[in-house]
Formats: structure tokens, C-alpha cells, sequence
């Protein structure tokens, strides 16, 4: 049987070198961490390496197109494909940053949202039967979730979303925030709860698209979810949160993890390990 494979993005630090960590440990394969920067992304790989754990490393950007296929074309040659992929990569602006909102909007987007979407496009048609998907979304996108209009939330929260009105409508808050027309298009003022919004919804909606191909093929079905990590004490959350690196990696990696055989959770928001309301 072929060497089975883990990729983990943005994982030079944070949660993400936490996921990586855990799946050294636990993961029947090889574990990559991966890495924008390839200097941090060797130094992570190292400070793992002093611990006794063996991650593998890959460059990969999700801002960079180039990056991602290059990364899948690499995976696919010399895995055959991926078991487990989990998006962890994102970024938020400090509550204390001065950069117009329009542009806090238009780049938390990019990232949080069309990037990691990239990566789906790129790397949902490598997963192997049985792969389990794990996009790194937040509670944050619920509450946001909350705040829209109720056209917006019926749109969200509805069975028959598309992808291409999902990125229409990502689209769309990005326009109205370079217009001041936030208000006036039903969008609260936050880019980085929308753009969890965002992939939130993305994973719903990839998941059901992966059930009805699932019918068509033999083998283990493929388990995608989102999920939040909890509050988790990084650079991007800062120091006072209550949940260690590791602890805010346990969701994440208990999604990457569910055991051959399992058809759920799937297509789901997942927090502690529990299905949360959407
Ligand atoms: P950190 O800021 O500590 O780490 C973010 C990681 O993402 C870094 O490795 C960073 O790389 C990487 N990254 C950013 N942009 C890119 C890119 N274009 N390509 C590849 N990698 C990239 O954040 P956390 O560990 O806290 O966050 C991890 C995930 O968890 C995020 O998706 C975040 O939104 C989510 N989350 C975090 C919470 C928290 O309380 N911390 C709460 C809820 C969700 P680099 O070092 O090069 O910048």
C-alpha cells in the first residue's frame, strides 16, 4: 500500500504547527508542514525535529497560484494524491490597525476566503477515498453569520447556495466596503468575520458536492468540515487567550483523524468537537 500523506498550510506556527505536531504523532504517514516562507518553514520543521518528530516540509502560499500547483503536482506525483488536508492558513488585521477598512476587506478576503478556496479547487480533485478535509474557520463567522440581513443569512444558511453565488456574494462585500455601502448591501462591518462566513459556507457547500460524486465511485467516502479552534493564545490572537497552541489544535486534528468507516461529521461547522448550530 502507498505511503499516505497529511498537509497542513501555514503551519510554521500557531495552531498550525500544533495540528502538525499532533499529527506526527498520531497520523499513519507522512506528515508536511508547510510554509509561505520557506526559512520559517525549515526552522518550525527543525524545532519539531529537536522534539524527535518528523514533519516533511513543501512550500506553499495559498496567495500564489504558482504555489498551490505546484504543491498539488508535487503531491500527486509522489503520493498518488492526499489523505488528509487541512486549510489552516489565514490572517487577521490588529483591532488597533489603521489600514482603511476597504483594504483590510479586499486582503482578509483574499486570503481567508478566495486563497483558500484556490486551494480547494486545486486539491479536492487529489483527495483519495476515505481523505478527510479540515478547513480552520472560527466562531467568529457564525456571530457574523448573525449580523448580515436575513436575505443574506437565508442565502448562507440555504441547501442550494452555489460556489459561484457563494463568490459572487464574497465579491459583493468586498465591493460595498470600497463603496461605504456596507450597510445599505445587509454586510456587518467585519472582514474577517465575513470572510469565515465565507469559508464556512464553502465547506458546506463542497461537502454536499463531494456526497453526490461520492454515489457515483466505490470506497470510503470523503469527510469535509469546517471548524473553530476555539480562542487559541498565537500571534494572531494574542496572549490572552485561554487555549494553548495544542489545545486549540485538538478539533482540527480530531476532524483529520475521524476513523475509516465514519460518515460523520461531514459538511458541518465543528467546535470542541461537537456539531455547532449554523
Ligand atoms: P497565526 O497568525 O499564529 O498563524 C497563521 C499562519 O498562517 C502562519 O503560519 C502564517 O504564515 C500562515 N499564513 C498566512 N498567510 C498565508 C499564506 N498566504 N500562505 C500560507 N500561509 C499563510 O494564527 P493562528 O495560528 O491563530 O491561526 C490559524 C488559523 O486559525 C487561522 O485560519 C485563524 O483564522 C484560525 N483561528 C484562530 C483563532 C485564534 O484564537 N487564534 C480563533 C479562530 C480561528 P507566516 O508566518 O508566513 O505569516
Amino acid at each position: 500500500m502507498s505511503t499516505k500523506v497529511a498537509i497542513v498550510t501555514g503551519s510554521n506556527k500557531g495552531i498550525g504547527l500544533a495540528i502538525v505536531r499532533a499529527l506526527c504523532k498520531e497520523f499513519q504517514g507522512d506528515v508536511y508542514l508547510t510554509a509561505r516562507d520557506v526559512g520559517r518553514g525549515q526552522e518550525a520543521v527543525k524545532s519539531l525535529a529537536s522534539d524527535g518528530l518528523k514533519a516533511m516540509f513543501q512550500q506553499l502560499d495559498i496567495n500564489d497560484i504558482n504555489s498551490i500547483t505546484a504543491a498539488a503536482a508535487y503531491f500527486k506525483e509522489k503520493y498518488g494524491g492526499v489523505d488528509v488536508l487541512v486549510n489552516n492558513a489565514g490572517i487577521a488585521f490588529k483591532e488597533a490597525d489603521t489600514t482603511p477598512f476597504a483594504v483590510q476587506a479586499e486582503v482578509t478576503l483574499k486570503t481567508n476566503f478566495f486563497a483558500t478556496r484556490d486551494m480547494l479547487t486545486h486539491f479536492m480533485p487529489l483527495i483519495k477515498a476515505g481523505g478527510r478535509v479540515v478547513n480552520v474557520s472560527s466562531f467568529v463567522g457564525s456571530r457574523t453569520l448573525n449580523k448580515c440581513s436575513a436575505a443574506l443569512q437565508q442565502r448562507f444558511r440555504s441547501e442550494d447556495i452555489t460556489e459561484e453565488e457563494l463568490v459572487g456574494l464574497m465579491q459583493q462585500f468586498v465591493d460595498a466596503a470600497k463603496k461605504g455601502e456596507l450597510q445599505k448591501g445587509g454586510w456587518p462591518e467585519t472582514a474577517y468575520g465575513t470572510s469565515k462566513t465565507g469559508l464556512t459556507t464553502l465547506s458546506m457547500i463542497l461537502a454536499r458536492r463531494s456526497s453526490e460524486r461520492e454515489t457515483e465511485r466505490t470506497g470510503d467516502a470523503i469527510l469535509l468540515n469546517a471548524c473553530c479552534p476555539g480562542w487559541v493564545r498565537t500571534d494572531m490572537a494574542g496572549p490572552k487567550a485561554p487555549k494553548s497552541p495544542e489545545e486549540g489544535a485538538i478539533t482540527p486534528v480530531y476532524l483529520a483523524l475521524l476513523p475509516p468507516g465514519a460518515t460523520d461529521p461531514h459538511g458541518k461547522f465543528v467546535s470542541d468537537k461537537e456539531v455547532q448550530p449554523w
